[in-house]
Parts: C-alpha cells; structure tokens; sequence
C-alpha cells in the first residue's frame, strides 16, 4: 500500500435514500439550493480535491437522471461509475464498494452532506494514515439523554465524550471490504439481533473489532433530512 503523499483515494457518494423525512415530492438529494440540486455540492467537493475516483451510488430508476443532469452536465469526470443502490444505506455502501477501483483509503460520504470541504477530506485523510479507520464528527453541544422505549431517561452520558458523527468516513480499502463481507454474510442474524446498521464506523467496530478514531469536521457539516435543513445550508452557502 503506498501511503505516503501518493496514496490512491477513491469516494463512494451517496444518493439513493428515498429522503421520506422531507416531506417533499422530489427527493431531497435533487432539490435545489442556490439554483443547483444538493448532491451538486458533495460532488464538487470531491472533483475538485485530491481523491482519484469518485463513485456515484443513486436509486433505482435514477441513472439516466444524475448521468445526464449531474455527472455530464457539470463535468464531474471523477465519477467513473454510477450504480444503484439497495434499501437501506448499508446495501448502497456495499453495492459502492464492489464498484470501487484499486485504492489506499476509501472515503465513504452522505451526498446529503452539502457543506464537506476539502479541508475536512485532507484532514480525515493524515487521520486515517495514522489510525486505518477514521470518522469525521464533532462534539456536541446539548447534553444527551439516553431513554427507554416510553420516552423515560436511563441515562445521561457524559457530555465531555459524545460525539455527533458526520461523513465522510474514511476507510483503509481492505478493512472497510472486509467489514462489509462480513456484514452482509451475517446481516440476518445482526437485524434478529436487533442490530440497528446506521453509519461505517459501526460496520467496522462491530465486525472486525478495529478501533476507529473521530477526527473533527465541522458544525456546518449538517446532513440535509428536514425542511429546516435547506435554509439552513442555503445560508451557509451563501457564505
Ligand atoms: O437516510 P439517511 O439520511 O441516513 O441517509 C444518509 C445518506 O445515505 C443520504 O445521502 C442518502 O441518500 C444515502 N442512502 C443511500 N441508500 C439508502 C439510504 C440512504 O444511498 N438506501
């Protein structure tokens, strides 16, 4: 592996969740924030930073649109591959990674995340050299209670260790393979188990037991879910 100033990087971005929590008729990766579709903003990113490939991971039925209404029109030839993705976030990851050319480190980033930079890829990338698995995530600012089913508290973390954790999330190419190998061998037994599959890192912890480092990102790296989340971003965008 060549993980010196040349490590080869690719980018798994994804764009195939139905975006139920936005109300809207249009999913929330294609509307639009200063007259360009949200997925535009990660992509960008992307192109126009150090990673080598990027593959694109969208829903079925959506190929023909982001083929010509993203990828060709604004020129992002660092997509090499567009492929559908699966129901949940974890299926599109693991349809990504059997997409993903040869590469060092794999960054696996929410096309829903419109205010990643480079900055925070560059970061991300000395930290997962350093540590194999890194997670970009910020200290939260409210105190977290942890409840029971019916709303009632069971616990307060402490505040000082939590952690809101944000993408990209940044793998070594044969640990994040290997983890969703794994994954997807065992997924029947984990969902029994009740196993709730929300982000990489826990891919990673959970199935191979490496131990994955948080590296900051930033409290503009907000995900885009809900109608509040577009002003939101529209105003950082707008500097
Ligand atoms: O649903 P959630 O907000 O956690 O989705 C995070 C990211 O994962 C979004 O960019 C969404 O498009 C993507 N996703 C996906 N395939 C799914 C579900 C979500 O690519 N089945």
């Amino acid at each position: 592996m060549s993980v010196g100033k040349n490590a080869r990087t690719a980018a798994i971005v994804l764009a195939a969740g139905s975006g139920k929590r936005m109300g809207s008729s249009i999913k929330k990766q294609y509307m639009l924030i200063k007259e360009r579709p949200i997925i535009y903003y990660a992509l960008k990113t992307f192109q126009e930073s150090f990673v080598d490939e990027i593959v694109l991971v969208v829903s079925p039925g959506d190929f023909a649109y982001c083929k010509k209404e993203i990828v060709e029109k604004y020129r992002f030839n660092k997509v090499k591959n567009i492929v559908e993705g699966g129901k949940e976030r974890y299926h599109s990851v693991a349809i990504g990674l059997k997409c993903i050319p040869d590469c060092d480190f794999i960054f696996i980033h929410d096309g829903a995340r419109p205010m990643i930079t480079e900055e925070i890829l560059e970061r991300a990338l000395s930290c997962v050299k350093e540590h194999h698995a890194c997670v970009v995530g910020m200290p939260v600012k409210d105190t977290i209670k942890i409840a029971d089913e019916a709303g009632k508290i069971v616990s307060t973390p402490n505040r000082n260790l939590v952690w809101m954790v944000q993408t990209p999330q940044v793998f070594e190419s044969t640990l994040i393979k290997e983890a969703y190998d794994k994954l997807i061998s065992n997924e029947e037994r984990l969902l029994k188990e009740g196993i709730a599959i929300t982000d990489d890192a826990m891919v990673v912890e959970t199935l191979t037991g490496h131990h994955v480092k948080l590296t900051p990102g930033s409290y503009e790296n907000i995900k885009i879910t809900t109608p509040e989340d577009i002003l939101i971003a529209e105003n950082f965008l707008n500097g």
